[in-house]
């Protein structure tokens, strides 16, 4: 099956749409009541862009599984979109995080669980000195202020097509090779290109060239691109991106929010990186909103003295919850327990056999599409070869096919992530679980062939 027979492909997606309605009977209720108090009908604009005709409302999950309103049970591999890569209401943390809700929350005070938790950072990932917020978001706005502040240089260059969350300067992408606002951007304060350097991910030269004038105070980076799809570097990328960082007097930020997938120390502590500021956030306490960034000796001696006591509150870093000690405590228990060595060496060999199942499929079917992974992290891609970049990447995305592809799955207990094919394993998803995934995938592919 070289090309999907579009006709085809347009009447079986309306099939399915009218099997998620006739099944979801809650969930619709729910979503048109909301529409009268909630902009869009749900709390958060983007909870809109399942491939239902409107969202699943949650009653619980555990693990790797949820269910919805309507009794269906779901097979989760989207995740919280990493946010819950811990798996749901995961045993190990919770008796800590309700003991700790039960002794207060936020006190604008340190408790101890700060102290164990920098100390764990600077193990894990190798940078000695850390800060806490309450997302990836924050980590990143914060991680940059701190680069201009230290460098005096006003713009930051990022990869085209990436994401580090709602960060004003980094929605912006190439059009045409010119930089422009990232379609869809609301309201942005000021052109991009005012603060943004954009270029392709894996091109050395651009970065050469970009770099050269001396105005970039970072750049920021995912190690690999997960937001676009799975993007790897290639051989020898890394070394460059900090050699020319390093030349020029660019910070480097890492971006680990999603590639903690990697491993317990994340692609930094697996290829050996070396940032100058380093950003997590998500999973990192099991879902309860928290995140922290890291920085080397040399930054963190610069950035202590930046900002007068007096100031201190009004220097744009802060939020009054960042910090707070039920986030300390989930962290702790989440570092000490969850994302730990042997969940990693069970989480990983779980999604190569996602890999190799969907591997099959593809040979079956003699499809042009392609699988990659990164750790416990996998996707499916619909084209013949991986992505160089993101430009790459964007163009390789089929909305209707992946709308088909998702609702498919939905409507037969499994979630995929949302504005991909990415699957993600926790602790708790079960092989029989990954096989679930391939024999429904095999079926939504034999649909399409007739
Ligand atoms: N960095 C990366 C790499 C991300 O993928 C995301 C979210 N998808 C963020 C940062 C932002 O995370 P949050 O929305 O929790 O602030």
């Amino acid at each position: 099956m070289q090309t999907i027979d579009r006709a085809r492909l347009a009447r079986q997606l309306e099939l399915e749409q009218q099997r998620f309605i006739d099944t979801h009977p809650k969930s619709r209720e729910l979503f048109q009541r909301a529409q009268k108090s909630l902009l869009a009908g749900v709390p958060m604009s983007w909870m809109v862009k399942w491939a239902g005709s409107f969202p699943v409302f949650v009653t619980s999950g555990k693990g790797a599984h949820f269910t919805d309103v309507d009794g269906q049970d779901y097979l989760d591999l989207c995740l919280g979109d990493t946010g819950a890569m811990t798996g749901h209401a995961p045993d190990a943390v919770l008796e800590t995080i309700t003991e700790r809700l039960r002794q207060g929350v936020t006190f604008m005070l340190p408790t101890v669980d700060a102290v164990w938790v920098g100390e764990e950072l600077a193990r894990r990932f190798g940078l000695p000195c850390w800060q806490v917020c309450l997302t990836a978001t924050d980590a990143n706005r914060f991680a940059l202020r701190i680069a201009r502040a230290l460098t005096r240089r006003p713009k930051v260059l990022v990869f085209n097509y990436c994401y580090h969350g709602t960060v004003d300067e980094t929605f912006a992408t190439l059009h045409d090779g010119v930089v422009g606002p990232r379609s869809g951007n609301l309201g942005p304060q000021v052109n991009p290109a005012e603060t943004t350097k954009v270029i392709e991910f894996n091109d050395i030269p651009a970065l050469e060239a970009a770099l050269a004038p001396g105005d970039v105070a970072a750049v920021l980076a995912e190690p690999a691109m997960t937001n676009i799809g799975i993007v790897h570097p290639e051989p020898g990328y890394h070394d460059a991106l900090r050699a020319i960082t390093r030349r020029t007097g660019t910070l480097l930020i890492i971006d680990e929010t999603h590639t903690i997938c990697t491993g317990p120390g994340g692609y930094t502590q697996a290829f050996g990186l070396q940032p100058d500021l380093f950003v997590i956030g998500k999973p990192i306490g099991s879902g309860i909103p928290t995140a922290v960034y890291g920085m080397s000796e040399e930054v963190a001696d610069r950035a202590r003295t930046q900002t007068p006591l007096e100031d201190i509150d009004t220097n744009g870093i802060g939020g009054t919850l960042a910090g707070n000690a039920l986030a300390l405590a989930a962290m702790r228990v989440t570092l000490e327990k969850v994302l730990t060595p042997e969940n990693f060496e069970r989480m990983i060999p779980l999604a190569e056999r996602f890999e190799q199942g969907v591997e099959e499929v593809i040979e079956d079917f003699d499809l042009p599409w392609i699988v990659k992974r990164l750790g416990c992290r996998a996707e499916y891609w619909f084209r013949p070869t991986p992505p160089r970049n993101g430009g790459e990447a964007a163009a390789a995305v089929d909305f209707e096919l992946d709308q088909y592809m998702h609702l498919y799955a939905m409507n037969r207990g499994i979630l995929m992530t949302p504005f991909h094919n990415m699957a993600l394993v926790s602790p708790y998803t079960s092989e029989s679980d990954i096989d679930r995934h391939t024999a429904v995938f095999r079926e939504a592919v034999r649909s399409l062939a007739g």
